[in-house]
């Protein structure tokens, strides 16, 4: 039996190993196809002489046990390590402000925690929501959480927190996504108060923050990192998953070979080969291109995914004399003074990064709709890294000793999650199990099931698992 995977990012080489350990003596072959010259998609790792340094993905959710058993499973559990639990920033109206804690996703309960970042007004309106009619919520549904978040509080609370959180974490604002699609919580919170009448969004916040504080303590940190970098992970799962890796094939088209009733494919830019099932591990608007003639009317659904383009710029310094004591900055959207949307300052935030000695600071551009990330020369760039950095903590980069950089464009580097999207992910599922020509094609990636790296896990697992079940 032949199997082949598209994409040899973090999905793909998770399906590859999954694969395996389900079949681990029969006669099963994996192919994986990457289109670029190396594995691990938007995890990259990349040799500085200090030291190994992540330019995509610098971190996991933690308390996302299936991910650490999974990594545990691989041998990787003594690579993991902590942060060092430092406080982040906000840049606000040309001031460096603790970023607040508590809240959901920057959303606050109450006006309490965000007091220094919004004016009098908002504070008030914070702490009035809940006197004012509830808002309709349809259970099960989604709606966009800027607009959710303006209505109810304010654009202040949107520009100066919402959108810096969340914008770290999809390079969108919050009015780029949808509240169940990226604060899942929250619209359960929502399904659940609108069982009783109308939703107040302070109320649904405070409700999460008691839960929280009633979970039982000594978990760990919430996040986590391997210590050489996400190459110690993307290596490992390539080698463990036995499979041939083909790198620098770029898949164009997949054809469908045989019958309409018992499908089999082959794939152009492959091997001559007739595979009996292919995963596609890629982003959606690739997916969609490769579905086009096997699921047509998935693969035009799949063409409204939108994608974010971002850019990193690692940066290490000679010393870290005067690199504020915190673990990064975010930057508020609609800031005018600095080009970026954060900096992680890599060697505060980790302790085994400070190990190395100097100073590690990745700065971060470009959001949802924006050209930044691929209409900046590279030279722009640095300079703006180091002008923004200088502007927003006084730590003079260029002064600092300059030893090492490196540039990396995420051109689609990330899904946008916006309020349709749960919707249109469960609709390219239907649409292709209701295509007979597809019958033996599944779909796994950021896309499809989180961007975070304990989702695109959790999904190629299951997509590998389900594969498994119908090989002999
Ligand atoms: C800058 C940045 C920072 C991030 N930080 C974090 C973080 O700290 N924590 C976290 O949990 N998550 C983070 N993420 C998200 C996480 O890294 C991604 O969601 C995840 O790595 C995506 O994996 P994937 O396999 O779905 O997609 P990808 O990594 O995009 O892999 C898809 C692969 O398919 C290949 N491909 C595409 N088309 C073809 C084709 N036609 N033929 C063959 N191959 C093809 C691509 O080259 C790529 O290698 C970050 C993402 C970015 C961009």
């Amino acid at each position: 039996m032949n199997i082949a995977i598209i994409g040899a990012g973090l999905a793909g080489l998770t399906a590859a190993f999954e694969l395996r350990k389900r079949n681990p003596d029969a006669d099963v072959k994996v192919d994986v196809y990457e289109a670029t010259d190396r594995i691990g998609g938007k995890l990259h790792t990349v040799a500085f002489e200090a030291g190994p340094t992540d330019m995509g993905a610098e971190a996991f959710m933690a308390r996302r046990k299936d991910a650490v058993d999974f990594f545990t499973e691989l041998g990787l559990a003594d690579s993991l390590v902590e942060p060092s639990g430092l406080r982040s920033l906000v840049w606000v109206d040309g001031q460096a402000r603790d970023l607040p804690t508590g809240g959901v996703m920057g959303i606050p309960s109450s006006s309490e925690t965000v007091k220094h970042l919004v004016s009098a007004e908002t504070a008030e309106r914070i702490d009035t929501e809940a006197e004012r009619a509830g808002f309709d919520w349809e259970v099960g549904g989604d709606v966009n959480v800027g607009q959710l978040v303006r209505e109810r509080y304010g654009d202040e609370v949107v520009d100066n927190i919402v959108s810096s959180l969340l914008g770290g974490v999809y390079s969108c604002t919050a009015d780029d996504l949808g509240v169940r699609a990226t604060i899942p919580q929250l619209a359960g919170e929502f399904d659940r108060l609108a069982a009783d009448g109308l939703v107040h969004l302070s109320t649904a916040v405070a409700n999460l923050e008691r839960s929280r504080r009633e979970m039982p303590t000594g978990q760990g940190a919430v996040f986590k990192t391997f210590r050489d970098g996400y190459q110690e992970l993307y290596e490992t799962l390539a080698e463990k998953s036995g499979a041939d890796i083909y790198i620098d094939a770029f898949i164009s088209s997949i054809e469908l070979e045989g019958s309409a009733d018992a499908p089999k494919y082959r794939l152009k830019g492959g091997e001559d080969t007739v595979y009996d099932h292919v995963i596609l591990a890629v982003p959606a608007p690739t997916a969609a291109l490769l579905l086009k003639s096997v699921a047509p009317a998935a693969s035009e659904q799949l063409k409204t995914v939108k994608l974010a383009n971002s850019a990193v710029v690692g940066m290490r310094f000679a010393t870290d004399e005067g690199l504020p004591e915190n673990s990064g900055v975010l930057v508020a959207t609609g800031a005018e003074d600095v080009h970026a949307k954060a900096f992680t300052f890599s060697s505060r935030k980790w302790p085994h990064l400070a190990e190395r000695g100097g100073a590690l600071v990745r700065a971060s551009f470009g959001r949802f709709g924006d050209t930044v990330a691929f209409a900046t020369t590279e030279d722009d760039l640095v300079d703006w890294a180091l002008d923004d950095l200088h502007t927003i903590t006084g730590f003079d980069g260029r002064a600092a000793g300059l030893e090492e950089i490196y540039v990396q464009r995420w051109l689609g580097g990330l899904p946008r999650f916006d309020e349709g999207h749960l919707a249109t992910v469960a609709q390219v599922r239907t649409l292709l199990n209701d295509e007979p020509k597809a019958a033996n094609i599944s779909i796994t990636g950021a896309w499809a099931g989180g961007v975070g790296v304990p989702a695109v896990i959790a999904d190629a697992r299951a997509v590998a698992v389900d594969v498994a079940k119908h090989t002999p």
